[in-house]
């Protein structure tokens, strides 16, 4: 293993010394009757969550407080997803209003940071046309934050305002030991790994988040048993391919070791993991599965496409075949188990019939839920260059008509749980307006609770709002294609 993609302990304590100087700043700038208030949003998958959590850490050592309305906050940092253009163009729309949020309020800091911002063109773009914007950091230097935002404190302070753009281009860190401050209390995301090897043709990810690096395995159950001692009820390994967890330490754990360690931590959780892809998806992995009794039975393995042509040249790595074969031994290794996927709609040269062939795998494998994208494409990529005849309207009709086939596939899913106990972990309050109890009343004192089951199925009953955070088991009475409800047991 490098050594070098650890970041040196020597640096880490320079940064949390500019954490202390940034407090004193700050301490100037806004006075020391109250902290502070920074609005962090991040957008797209669970590492971006995971980082988010991170610059809420640092902020917290710099004095900073929290708030969820960007109206009364003193920093905004807008921390990006670069992997569709529907993503980035939301960031481009919330920079208009930010800049007219520091025309009114002057001493405003916003920054920018995540997968959009390492990606040149894109950060050549926040800078000339968005002056408002304080600082940009690529994603390969979170953990300078401290430092690059103290330069900007600094200099506003001298009167002479310096914006930071930074983006390093190299094959990315392991900053271990940040601070955090996490979204949820109940369910915390725990990164085995950075990066991706895959460069499937159409992703931007390889291309702005580096090269595969796994944390050492100590490092990961440390923060795994911390977590459970603060009372957290559900973990999910996060990494882009944690099927190839481990590959790249000497003398360490494999994915499905590690998974067997954290399941041995004592304890009432759950052990969830994203993403899994099938091109290592191997037995022993599903084999982990079935003997772990803390991890769900439940396994997100995007397909992408259930045809060959299509896959090949998504540079995905295995056929339509090999995904079924894992399926099957899944099914039969696991008793119970569910499955949940990707589908990217319209990939460039996608014909109607190969499109036809996704629409019949959904089938065979009965998911319960689907995470459905039309191609998007993304500068850099290998299938930005390829040719892309379907019309937009067309692929929104595959699109469409996916959906369609999902909704029954999924229902019946969902209509098997009715009469079933299951275990639930209620992760805070539902929502009556629009949900699955719309128009029913609970018994006094009690209001709408949400949970998940072990399969990912959104379950709503009545019952105290001191449950949220515990796991209940709850009598499912009925079901729609997307949620479950029933009674508490
Ligand atoms: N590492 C994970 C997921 C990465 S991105 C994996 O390999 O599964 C999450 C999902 O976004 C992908 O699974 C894919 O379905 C979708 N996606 C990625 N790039 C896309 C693009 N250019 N257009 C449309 N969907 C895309
Ligand atoms: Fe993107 Fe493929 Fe890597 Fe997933 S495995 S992040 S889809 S390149």
């Amino acid at each position: 293993m490098n050594k070098e993609i650890f970041v040196p302990a020597e640096e880490l304590a320079k940064q949390r010394d500019f954490m202390k100087r940034c407090r004193e700043l700050l301490v100037k700038r806004f006075g020391d009757e109250r902290s502070p208030l920074a609005y962090v949003k991040s957008f797209g998958c669970q590492q971006n969550v995971s980082d988010g959590e991170k610059l809420r850490g640092m902020l917290a050592v710099m004095g900073c407080g929290f708030t969820e309305d960007v109206n009364s906050a003193n920093i905004v940092i807008y921390n990006t997803c670069a992997v569709r253009d529907n993503a980035e163009q939301k960031v481009f729309g919330i920079m208009g209003l930010a800049t007219h949020q520091k025309e009114l309020k002057k001493d405003l800091l916003i920054g920018l940071c995540g997968c959009m911002t390492q990606q040149k063109h894109v950060a050549e773009r926040f800078k000339m046309r968005f002056p408002a914007v304080d600082f940009v950091l690529g994603t390969h230097v979170l953990h300078r934050f401290p430092e690059i935002f103290y330069g900007v404190l600094a200099s506003a302070d001298r009167g002479k305002r310096k914006r930071a753009f930074v983006i390093d281009e190299c094959d990315g860190v392991i900053a271990e030991g940040l601070p955090e401050v996490r979204e949820d209390s109940v369910r915390a995301n725990l990164s085995v790994m950075y990066g991706c090897n895959n460069f499937c043709a159409y992703c931007v990810v390889p291309l702005v988040r580096g090269r595969e690096r796994s944390r050492r395995s100590a490092d990961i159950l440390r923060d795994a048993r911390a977590l459970i001692e603060k009372g957290y009820k559900e973990i999910t390994l996060v990494g882009q391919n944690v099927n190839s967890y481990g590959k790249d330490l000497e003398n360490d754990l494999t994915f499905p070791e590690l998974l067997e360690a954290i399941n041995a931590i004592p304890g009432d959780f759950w052990i969830r993991f994203m993403t899994s892809h099938p091109k290592d998806c191997t037995k022993e992995l599903l084999d982990t599965i079935a003997r772990c009794e803390k991890i769900c039975k439940h396994i997100h393995l995007p397909v992408q496409s259930g045809n060959d042509r299509v896959l090949g040249e998504m540079n995905r790595r295995y056929t339509r075949e090999q995904y079924l074969s894992i399926i099957d031994y899944a099914k039969k290794t696991i008793p119970g188990v569910s499955f949940t996927s990707d589908i990217i709609v319209g990939f460039p040269g996608e014909t109607r019939e190969e499109f036809e062939d996704t629409k019949s795998l959904i089938t065979e494998v009965g998911y319960n839920s689907l995470f459905t994208f039309i191609y998007s494409p993304r500068e850099g990529t290998r299938a930005a260059r390829m040719d892309d005849p379907v019309s937009a309207a067309e692929k929104a009709v595959w699109f469409n008509e996916l959906l369609d086939a999902q909704r029954d596939i999924g229902m019946a899913q969902f209509e098997a749980c009715v009469g079933q106990t299951l275990r639930v972990l209620v992760e805070g309050e539902g929502k009556l307006k629009n949900g699955i109890l719309s128009g029913r009343e609970g018994r006094e004192g009690d209001c709408v609770l949400m949970g998940r089951t072990e399969h990912g199925m959104v379950t709503d009953f009545f019952g105290p709002r001191e449950l949220i955070g515990q796991f209940v088991d709850v009598r499912i009475t009925e079901a729609s294609n997307w949620a479950l409800a029933g009674e508490r047991i």
